[in-house]
């Protein structure tokens, strides 16, 4: 009997443990090295994941059934009233989508990995060359060899400068503030979790957008199930402080300015875990495998957030992991054949989401003016064409009877 592949992977966050789970499924040996010392918890707030996917998943056993989700099936699109302080409504479109709690996700997904050796607080120093084609980690632990190294090492991958040493990530000329809040915080506005119990939503403003959405509590919140009643207010808002303004308590002015009066008050009472002021960029690898290395997630790829996949990514790269090391006959095959479809495939959503944040803040429409018709039709003309799992409905004509939706330009009471 051949001896098992050995895989050792850099990272155990996402990416690191989809992997652990595909390879170890895959028949391998796989050893995780973890730089945090540690458990992983809170790293990413809220992560919305496609609902077929996320059945995907819980279906080959790499999320367990009960991880808390709150899947809604609507995106409602919000701007304020010219002159005043409300909400307007300007389109709906269906969007089912799984949001998930960051620390849910990693938890399910490493007790998934359990079986696999995954080392806490052992940072990888270097890799090098080893026999028979394959690759040494070196870490505290000494240098240990093995077929296949996997980079899981996030958006700052040093296993990426090794497979393309001229790949760097391009800033994009605006930043995120993200947050995740109790629900008892925007308690006063009813009306508002109202409607995210059904829906996700953008609010649009001039050079700018935000996102809105219930998650499910993380393990450390309340009595850590993530059930109905343990629900967090997900955001992120996109913008570009103005020069000199500190970028990080900025959100606050900008949302103020901006945004309807019960929206600004979200941001506003936000607490202690909102928000977190992050720079936008992305990166993509011109090639994302080159037997013995193989990247995953983010080391091999970033995306502008406004895709909604770097997650969702790093969870179809495991997938894509599975497959090719059951389906092709060696290492270096099944690892080619990675790296065509995996690199086409972040190549792709880099794209979309240069076009995504060109539409969404650098060029923003002039929001009040449009309704149902005109977010469609615009959102198709940024879609050119491509499918993406957060627009499932860019309808050619509006579809009556589908979705109730308001006139366009429809008001809705603060
Ligand atoms: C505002 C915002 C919103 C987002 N929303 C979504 C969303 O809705 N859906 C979605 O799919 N994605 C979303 N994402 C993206 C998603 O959060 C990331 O793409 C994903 O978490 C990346 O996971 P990863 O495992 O590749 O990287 P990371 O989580 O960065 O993990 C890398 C790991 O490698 C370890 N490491 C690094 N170097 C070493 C070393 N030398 N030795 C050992 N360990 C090492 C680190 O400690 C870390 O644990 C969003 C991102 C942002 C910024």
């Amino acid at each position: 009997m051949a001896a098992a592949l050995r895989i050792g992977v850099i990272g155990g966050s996402i990416a690191g443990c989809a992997v652990a789970v595909a390879g170890s499924r895959a028949g391998a040996d796989v050893t995780v090295y973890e730089r945090s010392d540690a458990e992983l918890q809170d790293r990413g707030f809220g992560i919305v994941i496609p609902p077929p996917l996320h059945a995907e998943l819980v279906g080959s056993g790499y999320l367990d059934a009960a991880m808390p989700t709150a899947p809604v099936g609507t995106r409602i699109w919000l701007t304020r009233e010219p002159g005043g302080r409300s909400a307007r409504e300007l389109a709906r479109q269906s969007s089912p989508v799984t949001p998930c709690n960051w620390g849910h996700l990693w938890r399910s997904l490493r007790a998934s990995a359990g079986a696999v050796r995954y080392l806490r607080g052992q940072p990888v120093v270097s890799v090098g060359r080893g026999g028979s084609g394959g690759a040494v980690i070196t870490s505290a632990r000494g240098d240990e060899p093995y077929d296949v190294v996997v980079g899981a090492d996030g958006h700052a991958s040093a296993t990426r400068r090794l497979l393309a040493p001229g790949s760097r990530p391009e800033p994009a000329p605006y930043l995120v503030w993200r947050g995740a809040i109790p629900l008892g915080a925007p308690a006063g506005r009813p009306r508002e979790l109202e409607l995210l119990r059904e829906a996700w939503v953008t609010l649009g403003f001039p050079g700018g957008h935000g996102v809105f959405y219930l998650i499910p509590g993380g393990p450390q919140d309340g009595d850590g199930s993530g059930g109905e009643s343990n629900r967090l207010l997900a955001y992120a808002v996109y913008g570009r402080p103005p020069e000199g303004a500190e970028p990080g308590p900025y959100v606050h002015e900008l949302a103020k300015e901006h945004f309807p009066a019960a929206w600004a008050d979200i941001v506003a009472r936000g607490g202690r875990r909102a928000a977190a002021c992050h720079p936008v960029a992305d990166v993509q690898t011109p090639r994302v495998a080159r037997p013995p290395l193989l990247l995953a997630g983010d080391a091999a790829g970033v995306t502008r957030p406004h895709t909604a996949t770097g997650a969702v990514k790093a969870l179809q790269d495991a997938l894509c992991l599975e497959r090719v090391l059951r389906e092709e006959p060696g290492r270096s095959a099944a690892l080619e054949r990675y790296a065509d479809e995996r690199t086409a495939a972040g190549a792709h959503l880099v794209e979309l989401g240069r076009r995504m944040g060109r539409a969404l803040v650098e060029e923003t429409p002039d929001w009040p003016t449009m309704g149902q018709v005109e977010v469609d039709t615009w959102f198709r003309g940024v879609l050119a064409g491509t499918r993406h799992y957060l627009y499932a409905e860019t309808r050619e004509a509006a579809e009556p009877g589908r979705l109730e939706r308001p006139p366009p330009g429809a008001a809705v009471p603060r």
